[in-house]
């Protein structure tokens, strides 16, 4: 079997060149194993045939043996059916079909004896079922033996009569020729801890299963297997670093911490800031490279824990440096910083695309002399020209914005890496962060400051327009700011920015007293400037834009968030947005405005916006919801992680677990070099050979 699960689906009767093209376009299928490994999404079960007189109303799927009695078409151009009257002797039902009428006419006759599959509805007087499953008598044994696969089929695949049966008929052909065992990729010593089912087995019984007990043995194994090698691969990276990378020790907590901490800190540190400086300067401390992730809600107190851990590289005779994504936050970055410092001793400099040359040309030479402290700055901190005499301290904000070449870059700039701090205000689940940073420390600030108040909520439909403006001017005369932001969508551009364009007519119409300015993505990078500087100053009252408002901008006097085609947006990028407001003392209200057709799962989306303000809350809802697919950060950090089984949301157990397995198994045998464990060694490469090797670079 070792070679022939490499064998192409060519090979299996009833795939010829045109159907494997199919089947690899769509489903990435070209070899018997990944045929194997491509699993059902759900399980019918089908151990039970009903009989015509026991159907009633409510009953979700059926099954049901018996004769086709005629034929006939009905109805025309999209409303055009074929109509099968069936028996079994107890009573008379229809089966309909609205597509592939003369496939099914030619294919199923009258008078042979058939097993129908599908959903009763109550026509009338008599129950009909839209489009069964149909399966000859003879199949039995295949389709009604219990639990029958259903799998996943695009439409293209269903053109090219690749149906889910016709995958599990493939599946059913592919198992009949196994007459051996499958390669084993797990070890000995792991199966004998777990007490899992062997991987022939698990395949076996996730495709056609004995019993519902086999099934979850098969999908635990198999679940167990797809993420304990993820674990495995992170943790060796980990490890590597953490004997590899030697870092920079900041042992002293000297003057520059001391000083600020007692005399120019105007508040007290949360105890979630504690314990994460705590978790910081432990590591710094331990002379190993700092590579932690810090996660915190917007408005958490980030840029605070940041200041401070600059503040220890000091004190250790280094220098540090913050870079943000865009020149606002870097500007407002700096600015809070200089707030916070006064007229302390720390040498700090900003450098940003627009840093003017002149100022530049003396900039340079003084961060490579080591006469700066602290570089707070954009993307212009990783060019080649910029050169530090020692940096200590690189820390990135919003890291999801910055790619990870770019990233790369600033390590370049020493022979030794310097401890890393990434900031996000994206909460990432614990299970999605120990999947995807796996060999990043992960810190979170999970509590706010005290005295915030939270954002008031609210949904309203498109209908209700005049009270919303109402609310708003109410808003705006009390000496408050406005945010309105509307929906961009790939593939909607046009409509999308002709909506807002059209919103900004009406709203400088209607809000005629008043300033109302205006920012998206097609404006030149000075313009968007300029109008965010405007609103900044206060100069406009309402300030109308796409999702461009950047990530972090703090504009504490803005108390509304309007969100225009509000069921358009995720749930995270929601968030995100409403995290712009409630930044400033006075109460701050985010509007959700929609039309009043909504599908549950917005329904639902929208309903959780205004129940809770806890982004942790929220991103583990957005997981559940939409599936980690989608979620925001993993497609854009480039490390999209296609699970083909488990399920981050609902399957975190065993995902531990098969992290504790993975760190024993490492604990053991390091770089797995006993005989032992070759199979898990190949596997691993085999698995991520195309991947850059992430534990160097973030
Ligand atoms: P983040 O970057 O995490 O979104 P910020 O660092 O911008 O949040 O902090 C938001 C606001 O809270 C800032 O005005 C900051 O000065 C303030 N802040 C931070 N820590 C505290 C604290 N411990 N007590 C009171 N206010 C705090
Ligand atoms: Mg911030």
């Amino acid at each position: 079997m070792l070679n022939l699960g490499k064998r192409s689906i060519t090979y299996l009767t009833g795939v010829g060149s045109k159907k494997a093209e199919v089947l690899k376009k769509e489903a990435d299928i070209s070899s018997f194993e990944d045929l194997l490994n491509y699993f059902p999404y759900k399980y019918m079960d089908r151990s039970r045939f009903y009989k015509v007189v026991e159907i009633n109303g409510n009953m979700p799927y059926i099954q049901l043996k018996g004769r086709i009695l005629s034929f006939e078409t009905a109805g025309e151009g999209r409303a055009k059916r074929l109509i099968a009257r069936f028996t079994d002797g107890t009573g008379v039902i229809e089966l309909v079909w609205f597509q592939g009428i003369s496939y099914v006419k030619e294919k199923f006759s009258t008078g042979k004896e058939y097993i129908i599959f599908g959903k009763p509805t109550e026509f009338g007087r008599t129950y009909t079922i839209v489009h069964p499953d149909i399966d000859p008598i003879e199949q039995a044994g295949q389709v009604a033996g219990g639990l029958t696969p259903y799998y996943n089929t695009t439409e293209k695949m269903k053109k090219s009569f690749l149906n889910s049966r016709a995958i599990q008929n493939l599946q059913y052909a592919l198992l009949s020729l196994l007459k051996w065992e499958l390669p084993e990729t797990l070890s000995s010593d792991v199966l004998e801890k777990t007490k899992l089912i062997s991987r022939t087995e698990a395949i076996k019984n996730i495709h056609f299963p004995e019993s519902a007990d086999k099934l979850k043995k098969a999908q635990f194994r198999l679940k167990f297997e797809e993420l304990f090698f993820i674990q495995l691969n992170i943790l060796q990276m980990a490890s590597y670093r953490k004997q590899k990378l030697k870092g920079f020790v900041f042992s002293t907590v000297g003057e520059a911490f001391n000083t600020f901490y007692k005399e120019y800190l105007p508040f007290e540190l949360t105890d979630a800031q504690k314990r994460v400086m705590r978790e910081i300067r432990a590591d710094m401390g331990s002379g190993r490279q700092m590579n932690r992730l810090l996660q915190g809600d917007v408005g958490s107190g980030k840029t605070l824990v940041a200041l401070l851990s600059m503040l220890l590289a000091i004190d250790n005779n280094y220098q540090a440096c913050m870079m943000a994504p865009t020149e606002i936050l870097a500007n407002q970055h700096y600015v809070t910083v200089m707030n916070f410092l006064g007229d302390m001793n720390v040498r700090v400099a900003l450098l940003t695309g627009s840093t003017k040359k002149k100022e530049r040309n003396k900039l340079l030479p003084a961060i490579a002399a080591g006469e700066i402290d602290l570089v707070i700055g954009t993307h212009a901190l990783i060019e080649d020209t910029v050169l530090f005499s020692s940096l200590g301290l690189a820390i990135i904000d919003e890291q999801h914005r910055f790619g990870v070449e770019q990233r790369a870059q600033l390590w370049k700039k020493n022979t030794t890496i310097p401890h890393v701090l990434v900031m996000t205000a994206t909460p990432i689940p614990r299970t999605l962060a120990m999947t995807l940073y796996g060999d990043l420390d992960v810190s979170v600030i999970d509590r706010l400051p005290p005295g915030r108040k939270p954002v008031l909520t609210l949904h309203r439909y498109d209908n209700k327009k005049k009270e919303l403006y109402a609310f708003l001017r109410k808003e705006i005369r009390l000496g408050r700011q406005v945010y309105v932001v509307y929906p961009l969508i790939e593939g909607s551009e046009k409509l999308d920015y002709k909506n807002l364009e059209d919103g900004f007519e009406v709203f400088k119409d209607v809000f005629s007293e008043y300033t109302v300015g205006m920012v998206h993505g097609r404006m030149k990078a000075t313009e968007k400037e300029e109008e965010m500087r405007k609103f900044i100053s206060g100069e406009t009252q309402i300030l109308m834009a796409t999702t461009v408002i950047e990530v972090g901008v703090n504009v504490p006097n803005a108390s509304v968030m309007v969100i225009e085609s509000a069921e358009r947006f995720g749930l995270s990028q929601l968030h995100q947005l409403r995290g712009r407001v409630g930044r400033g003392a006075e109460q701050s209200y985010c509007i959700l405005v929609s039309s009043f057709k909504l599908s549950n799962e917005t329904r639902k989306r929208l309903e959780i916006m205004v129940q809770t303000t806890n982004g942790f809350e929220i991103a583990e809802a957005d997981l559940r919801l939409r599936g980690h697919g989608d979620f925001d950060g993993t497609r854009q950090s480039g490390m999209g992680i296609d699970l083909k089984i488990a399920n981050l949301a609902s399957d975190a157990q065993i995902l531990q677990y098969a992290r504790d397995i993975a760190q024993q198994v490492l604990d053991e045998d390091p770089i797995l070099s006993l005989p032992l464990h070759q199979s898990l060694k190949e596997h691993i490469q085999q698995l991520f050979s195309w991947k850059i090797n992430w534990g160097m670079i973030s």
